[in-house]
């Protein structure tokens, strides 16, 4: 309850701030215990080629399924991240999706690529390269299905550090993905410094695609833009067939969103696949 306490504000300040830090230090127990524990789940959400409209891949979004409710990553990513905890998730998020990719390749869906999101944290750690390849070779997934989606700012924080990360990665074979493309950094220059292979468009540039004009135009500038570096371009959170439609005539390669599908769990996520396979 907010409530003054008169001229001694200050007090009630560092109540709420204790009680915060306790709130703090019981999920950040549980968000270690809940990793021993087995709670972490991964969803896959879809990624279609524009004009085949075939599944070429899937992002894998984590969710942390905590006494029979489902957290979102919003709520637990950023804790993970100032406790340090990210690097054994991120592990283990890196190692289950590429065990889960590797095992619907062999069931004969062998064009599908699967994108991991790597946090600032994580990837600033020396030995990334490293534990990619570690993960590829116990895996056994070929590294042109692992695509790596990485922020702005996750990349230009520590620029020189980054571009021997990314070199490395490169020379493994992995693709590099840039997240919420638009949202972050405000120069261009990172992406001719730094070796990549994918833009995603944001979500906020589509949001109001269609009835926006100057969303339109950002979005068909980035298609451009990626075009003309040689990169490919994936539009994210499409939530509709008109924002779709534009998005083909734009010349956008690739999309995900609710139009096409929510994230599913790896089960539904192999139903969907069959489903779409039968029905040509
Ligand atoms: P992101 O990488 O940009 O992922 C896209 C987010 O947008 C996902 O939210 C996805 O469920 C949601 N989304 C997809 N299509 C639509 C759509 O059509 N409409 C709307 N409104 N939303 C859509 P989610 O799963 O809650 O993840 C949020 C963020 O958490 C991710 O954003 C990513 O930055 C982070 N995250 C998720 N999984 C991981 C992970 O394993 N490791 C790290 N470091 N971060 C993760
Ligand atoms: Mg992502
Ligand atoms: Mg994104
Ligand atoms: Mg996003």
């Amino acid at each position: 309850v907010l409530k003054s306490k008169g001229k001694n504000g200050y007090q009630f300040f560092t109540a709420s701030m204790k009680e915060l830090a306790e709130r703090r230090l019981e999920k950040e127990i549980s968000l270690s215990q809940g990793l021993e524990k087995g709670e972490f789940i991964l969803y896959y959400q879809p990624k279609i080629n524009i004009d085949t409209k075939e599944i070429y891949g899937m992002e894998a979004l984590v969710r942390w399924n905590r006494s029979n409710s489902l957290i979102p990553p919003g709520e637990f990513i950023e804790l993970a991240e100032e406790t340090g905890l990210i690097v054994p998730l991120g592990e283990w998020v890196l190692r289950e999706a590429c065990r889960q990719c590797k095992e619907w390749r062999e069931l004969g869906y062998t064009q599908l690529k699967v994108s991991v999101n790597v946090s600032a944290v994580q990837f600033q750690k020396q030995d990334f390269a490293e534990l990619t390849a570690r993960v590829l070779e116990e895996t056994g997934l070929e590294p042109s299905a692992l695509e790596l989606e990485l922020t702005e700012s996750t990349i230009m924080d520590k620029p020189k550090e980054a571009a021997v990360i990314l070199l490395r990665l490169q020379q493994l074979g992995v693709s590099i993905s840039i997240d919420d493309f638009g949202t972050g950094f405000s120069s261009f220059s990172y992406l001719k410094q730094f070796p990549m292979n994918v833009l995603k468009i944001d979500r906020s540039f589509i949001q109001n695609i269609a009835e926006e004009g100057a969303d339109q135009a950002i979005a068909k500038a980035m298609i451009s833009l990626a075009h003309n570096l040689g990169l490919m371009i994936v539009a994210e959170g499409v939530e509709t067939e008109e924002q779709l439609g534009i998005l083909e005539e734009a010349g956008c390669d690739a999309a995900q969103g609710y139009f096409i599908s929510r994230p599913l769990t790896a089960g539904a996520f192999l139903d969907y696949l069959k489903s779409r396979h039968l029905n040509g």
